[in-house]
């Protein structure tokens, strides 16, 4: 079994946008540390054996949990986008999340529409249908410019990005690696997978995979889709990018193609909703 989370922070708080699909430290680190006996590398569990602990994203918050569970003495594999590190720019989500805390405004006029944000589910509504929109752009430039529209139109052009959503840099994920934590290709950028061609999807391993190769980071051929959902089927097949990790709630956890590995999230982490418990489901739920 593959575990995937995005990371832990200080404090997350549950009523944010901001601290989304982030863990409390503290409380990971001591649910983690109840099943370290089991965890394994990614290769391993692959083959059947053990789980495996995966974190995606190039952000700080996603650095801090590998580097707190390779500190605890367990295997962890962190995947990354390159553009982000290079490029120091947040993800486009980071900022919607943000400006989405940090408007005032009640309501917004977005495309010649209306929409209400007078409480979290009318937020909740509006994220999505800007989540919808930033998914059907595969261009990571057209997408970090969606979401500085978006801002605008909340009237928070600049929102004030917290550092656990910054980037993580190349001297950070060496002292990772130097730590034992392997580091994955999660494609060059976070863009749209699922609606890319064929080539595009190939040029964005590829380019990350020559990237973590270059820097001394690439460790074998593991590939995390972005998202989650996206198989490379038509007309490249899964077997040429290796062993492709998705986490895809719609599948069962385990093996679900000759290359591919569907995870199990695990973003919700808490005292009351324990990791044991969902990890007893998932393997009930299991196809390998
Ligand atoms: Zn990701």
């Amino acid at each position: 079994m593959i575990l995937a989370l995005h990371g832990a922070i200080n404090a997350p708080d549950p009523q944010s946008f901001t601290s989304r699909n982030f863990v409390s430290e503290q409380e990971a680190i001591q649910q983690f540390k109840l099943i370290s006996a089991q965890v394994v590398d990614v290769a391993e569990a692959v083959s059947g054996r053990g789980i495996a602990i995966t974190v995606d994203d190039s952000t700080e918050a996603a650095a801090n949990v590998a580097r707190l569970l390779a500190d605890a003495g367990m295997a962890v594999t962190l995947f990354v986008n390159p553009w982000n590190i290079e490029s120091r720019q947040v993800y486009p989500f980071a900022v919607l999340n943000c400006a989405l805390d940090q408007t005032s405004l009640q309501q917004v006029g977005f495309e010649g529409v209306v929409y209400p944000l007078a409480d979290r589910a009318a937020k909740e509504r509006f994220r999505r249908l800007v989540k919808s929109r930033l998914l059907s752009l595969r261009n990571e430039d057209d997408r970090v410019s969606f979401a500085a529209y978006t801002a605008e139109a909340l009237c928070v052009p600049a929102p004030a990005i917290p550092s656990y959503l910054q980037p993580p840099t190349l001297d950070d994920l060496q002292s990772l690696l130097d730590l034992g934590v392997h580091i994955g290709n999660h494609g060059w950028t976070h863009a749209s997978y699922a609606i890319m061609s064929a080539a595009e999807f190939t040029e964005q391993v590829r380019l990350a995979e020559g990237w973590l190769r270059e820097h001394g980071l690439y460790e074998g051929d593991l590939f995390a889709v972005p998202d989650g959902k996206a198989l490379p089927m038509r007309p490249a097949r899964a077997s040429d990018f290796g062993t492709v990790l998705l986490a895809d709630d719609r599948l069962r956890p385990g093996r679900v193609g000759p290359c591919a590995h569907n995870r199990v999230s695990v973003d919700e982490v808490s005292t009351s909703n324990a990791l044991t418990d969902q990890i007893d489901r998932a393997r009930l739920d299991s196809i390998s």
